[in-house]
């Protein structure tokens, strides 16, 4: 198994995604002092999900992201992927060893706490999940909201968001008007208006057809460029192998891989 080097591949000076949403830390803040090697933005040490039904679904997972990585999440339908994100969005709690977000305990962190957490991880889906009723700047706005940004730096945040995913002149449209890569790129625009550290994608181009799941793709590398650190599971073998990025391979709930550059198949 070849482990992730625990270097950063290098970013561009000015990583902020624009001034907009003031929090404790942004995009593009340097990482606070740590003893030597940069804290992780996730890790897993020793983590293991039994469901009530008995079925192990993650064994003893340990698992580094550094900052500014892109990694993908490879392996069959089952093996455990979409349970790895649930628990680091704490969506579920693992039933042993530890999922630590920027140096938390996700188990240890106070309910009252809990909207920082999210405010860290932005979070993609594959069937988008918008609100039908509510246009694209409401959509993400509404992710705001319900932290309790103050209204004026609400519409700010979100014209930076939109902009950046090429989304401006769909800010009026309903969900239901937008083809499902503009679907896609709403809910990316979300995911990002909290100025995540990590955004966390579930099949995101799954629903999409390959030129669109392209343009998602370049779209979340770009983001990566920006500084974000980028989770994704992925059952899209040509974007993996083509891509040559950090490729972490689940089987059964164990990580059988995990390599730089890695293609999807373990043969090529
Ligand atoms: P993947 O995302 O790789 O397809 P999952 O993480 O969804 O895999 O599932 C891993 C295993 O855990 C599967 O066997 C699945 O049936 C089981 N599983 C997932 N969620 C639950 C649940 N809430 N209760 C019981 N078993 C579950």
């Amino acid at each position: 198994m070849t482990v992730s080097p625990s270097g950063t591949p290098t970013r561009p000076a000015s990583r902020r995604l624009g001034p907009a949403v003031p929090a404790p830390r942004r995009i593009g803040d340097a990482a606070p002092a740590a003893e030597d090697a940069p804290r992780p933005v996730l890790r897993l040490d020793g983590v293991s999900k039994v469901f009530p039904n008995g079925r192990a679904a993650l064994r003893d997972v340990d698992l580094r992201v550094p900052e500014g990585d892109f990694m993908f999440l490879v392996g069959p339908s089952g093996a455990g992927k979409s349970t790895l994100l649930r628990l680091v969005i704490r969506d579920e709690l693992a039933s042993s060893g530890h999922v630590i977000v920027d140096g938390d305990d996700v188990a240890r962190i106070p309910r009252r706490r809990l909207p920082n957490l999210r405010r860290k991880i932005g979070v993609v889906f594959q069937d988008y999940k918008l609100l039908p009723s509510k246009t694209v700047r409401e959509n993400v706005a509404f992710a705001l909201e319900v932290t309790g940004t103050p209204r004026r730096l609400v519409r700010p945040a979100v014209d930076r968001v939109l902009g950046l995913v090429g989304l401006s002149d769909f800010s009026d449209s309903l969900p239901a008007q937008l083809s499902g890569g503009e679907q896609q790129r709403t809910a990316i625009a979300r995911a990002l208006v909290h100025d995540p550290r990590l955004i966390i994608a579930d099949e995101p181009t799954g629903n999409l057809d390959p030129l669109i799941s392209w343009e998602i793709i370049q779209l979340l590398l770009r983001i990566n460029e920006l500084g974000v650190t980028v989770l994704m599971a992925s059952h899209d073998a040509d974007v993996v192998t083509a891509l040559r990025r950090r490729v972490v391979a689940l089987e059964d709930g164990r990580i059988v891989r995990d390599e730089i550059g890695g293609a999807y198949h373990r043969e090529t």
